[in-house]
């Protein structure tokens, strides 16, 4: 992408609206614009990180042997009467009537939908486990819409359902989540904690919620430090694994705010160890059995000719809130310097030629370059602009481009500029910089 033709507007100054680093740096390098309250356009910035982080997101699921649908955003309301949360949902369901007078809903969730889509045309027990997941928006009428899309009312969400015939089979399948969830957010370079956690309006009775710390969430939690040094290293995926690797994130006590229980945290986390802190909440998992199947008869034949409801869990990433936990876990305010994830980067590499008036030839050399990078599958932008070299840099430490080669004074003959951002520059030649990348590419 050449910059002269992409549509990235930058603003000079932070915008005074917006309350947290996350929002003043979206609307700072025009990554989103709002169009009403808590609902926003996603500008090419914007979008081309969302759409790399759902695709890793999409990746995790895939290997736990989730397969992916597409339900609608409209739903009908029948099935949430079935199920009896058309009322119970209350003022957060935006709902909508057709022209024949027929109650939908903007879906905020899909319990109800997926289950009906299962009860259709699964009938034994032979064709369990299922894991079905979706990527799609979400529309929730929030009372207090705020800090950008991280609380927005329309979102971006990764939802997933599975059906069991037991309790056992479907603890299987929540820990094949709560594994690939630990995954997912290690490779977006954010470390997430699993937080037992309460179920809301979903129900059920296991439930972890994955948080990252921030001063800005709005999830208050309670934990014990140790907590943070756990690994999920491995492609583990048997039942026993699995079930070890759950227990070993749960013996230590870390709760989300509802759970919290004064007594039990002063008994089982020594003073030295606790910790009580802010979190931004990024994907929730829940275990809720037969609560969505018996309401809305779901049920399969057993080996012996009995009949039984399915056991189900439900899984969500907010994926267009995970731009901003990104943000808010790796932005450096202070100096005006993000830097974004490879995996998930707008771009991973930027081209910054200091282009004078009478010569050109830093821009040719440019240009070569960014061609070459092109042909390598390397995601490249040239700042082909006549602007000063230093306003250039401070533009893409905000974009938060990974990379950057520097043709200017310190690149000379074959050695080139290259800056990772926040380290010093290194001169290396062409080579050497698409090894590096390659091997960053091939890594991510
Ligand atoms: P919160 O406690 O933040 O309101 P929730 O518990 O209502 O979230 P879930 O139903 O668990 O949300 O949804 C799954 C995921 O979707 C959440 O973990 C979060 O990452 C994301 N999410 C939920 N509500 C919003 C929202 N209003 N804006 C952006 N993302 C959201
Ligand atoms: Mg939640």
């Amino acid at each position: 992408m050449y910059i002269s033709k992409s549509f990235i507007p930058i603003l000079k100054n932070n915008p005074s609206e917006a309350k947290i680093k996350s929002h003043q740096l979206m609307l700072r390098v025009g990554m989103i614009k709002q169009s009403s309250a808590g609902i926003y356009s996603w500008l090419p910035l914007g979008f081309k990180v969302m759409k790399k982080i759902e695709q890793i997101v999409r990746e995790e699921q895939n290997k736990i042997g989730a397969q992916e649908i597409l339900m609608p955003t409209i739903q009908p309301s029948d099935i949430w009467k079935e199920s009896g949360r058309y009322d119970d949902y209350g003022d957060e369901m935006l709902r909508i009537k057709d022209r024949q007078g027929r109650e939908m809903l903007y879906g905020p969730t899909n319990e109800e939908l997926v289950t009906d889509i299962f009860r259709t045309s699964i009938k034994s027990y032979k064709s369990l486990p299922q894991l079905l997941y979706h990527i799609q928006w979400k529309f929730r009428d929030e009372v207090r819409p705020r800090f950008g899309i991280m609380r927005g009312r329309e979102f971006y969400m990764k939802d997933a359902y599975s059906f069991d015939v037991n309790d056992e089979d479907a603890a299987f399948s929540y820990n094949k989540f709560f594994f690939s969830y630990l995954k997912t957010f290690k490779r977006l370079e954010l470390s997430a904690i699993p937080m037992a956690a309460d179920t809301g309006p979903i129900g059920g009775n296991l439930s972890h919620e994955f948080i990252i710390l921030a001063d800005t969430g709005e999830s208050k939690i309670f934990t014990d430090k140790r907590v943070f040094d756990l690994d999920s290293e491995g492609s583990i995926m048997d039942r026993q694994s699995l079930e070890d690797l759950r227990k070993k994130y749960e013996q230590y006590y870390s709760v989300a705010d509802e759970k919290f229980d004064k007594v039990e945290f002063e008994e089982k986390v020594s003073e030295e160890n606790r910790l009580i802190t802010k979190g931004i909440e990024v994907g929730h998992i829940f275990y809720f059995g037969d609560k969505y199947s018996k309401a809305l008869n779901a049920a399969v034949d057993l080996p012996g000719g009995k009949k039984d409801f399915v056991k189900m869990g439900s899984y969500g990433i907010g994926v267009s809130r995970l731009v901003g936990a990104i943000i808010e876990a790796k932005y450096d305010e202070k100096n005006e310097i993000m830097k974004w994830p490879f995996s998930v980067a707008p771009y991973e590499l930027a081209i910054i030629p200091m282009i004078n008036k009478n010569d050109k030839s830093a821009l040719d050399k440019a240009t070569s370059l960014f061609k070459h990078f092109e042909s390598n599958n390397i995601d490249t932008i040239i700042d082909d602009m006549d602007e000063n070299l230093s306003s250039k840099i401070k533009k893409f430490n905000l974009i938060g481009v990974p990379y950057q080669i520097i043709i200017g004074k310190k690149s000379e003959g074959d050695l080139l500029e290259f800056k990772e951002i926040g380290k010093d520059p290194r001169n290396l030649t062409l080579d050497q910089i698409t090894k590096i990348l390659t091997e960053l590419k091939e890594k991510n």
